[in-house]
């Protein structure tokens, strides 16, 4: 039987701008309602998990997603299906799957947001990860920044400081999101000697706009944050409507790369489906080869000549 019900969460300061339109058209708020269907599972992580909550796709990093709550549910979300049906996260069995495992050199904790955790929730998984000899880099994978960006204060950062190298890569997709709190959360971040990194989704409607994302990303650059991805909007349940063709997506790019500092423009990137991974485009540039002379047009969209070895 198919009934829905008010699915919201928020923290005091994601309300406070709930009322702005690049922040609105993301979230959840207090009226949506959404349908409790069958949720699907677009990067087919399922047949990736090595233990609850250990996704392991990729040869020398895994992902652990250790809790499934947000501070605020993103309308687009790749794991709606975790909301209604989380497994929850086995923190035994992921210890030891990556101290069997000593190819992996790098552990993504993400969620849900893993700031959701209170500190000592988040102290013992990353003593024990920063515990095992072979891993070298924590990432932790975070929406807080722009969600309850108080969540990151003095206690937090010398909390992330004991186990470096830590890098933090935030979710934002719009200028809205720049607050002042916002901003001092990066600034105090950055100045714990933790690097920063973002990931954007490209939105329909919301940040599917040259102008709106050189703004975005010019100030993040400015905050201290490299934008590291911006990623396709995966094909999740309810996505539709969000979703833009990768023809659009690589002419924004194309409007980005060469008109601003190459420190702002992220990498396009989409997952294929049934757990492909992920696949990294750039707009065409090379428009002809004959041996080993080459056409390539420029970022003016003039073209050269190029005469390889
Ligand atoms: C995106 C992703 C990663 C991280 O990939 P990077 O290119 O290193 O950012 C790791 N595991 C899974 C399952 C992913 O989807």
């Amino acid at each position: 039987m198919k009934y829905t019900k008010r699915f919201f969460a928020s923290s005091p300061y994601l309300l406070s701008i709930l009322h702005k339109d690049g922040i609105k058209k993301q979230f959840m708020s207090p009226s949506d309602k959404i349908k409790k269907q069958k949720f699907n599972d677009p990067l087919n992580e399922a047949s990736f998990a090595k233990a609850k909550g250990l996704i392991h796709r990729y040869p020398d990093r895994v992902v652990l997603t250790v809790t499934n709550r947000c501070f605020g549910y993103c309308k687009f979300c790749f794991r709606k299906k975790n909301w209604f049906d989380f497994e929850g996260f086995d923190f035994e069995g992921a210890i030891d799957y990556l101290k069997q495992h000593t190819q992996i050199r790098e552990v993504l904790i993400s969620g849900g947001d893993p700031f959701f955790l209170n500190n000592a929730e988040l102290e013992k998984i990353l003593a024990a990860v920063r515990g095992i000899e072979h891993i070298e880099v924590i990432r932790i994978g975070t929406r807080v920044l722009s969600t309850n960006p108080m969540r990151i204060n003095k206690e937090t950062l010398s909390l992330l400081k004991k186990y470096k190298p830590i890098w933090i890569a935030i979710h934002i997709n719009h200028p809205d999101e720049l607050t002042l709190e916002f901003e001092q959360t990066v600034k105090d971040t950055v100045d714990s000697g933790i690097p920063v990194v973002s990931q954007t989704v490209l939105l329909k409607d919301i940040n599917d706009n040259s102008e709106i994302l050189k703004k975005l990303f010019c100030r993040l650059v400015y905050l201290g944050v490299k934008p590291y991805y911006l990623f396709g909007c995966d094909a999740a349940t309810g996505n539709e409507k969000f979703r833009v063709s990768i023809e659009k997506a690589l002419s924004v790019m194309d409007s980005l790369r060469g008109n601003v500092s190459g420190l702002c423009v992220p990498t396009f990137a989409f997952d294929l489906p049934n757990g492909g991974g992920k696949i990294v485009l750039e707009p065409q540039k090379l428009i002809k080869r004959e041996k080993n002379r080459y056409k390539f047009v420029n970022f003016e969209h003039t073209e050269y000549d190029y005469e390889d070895i």
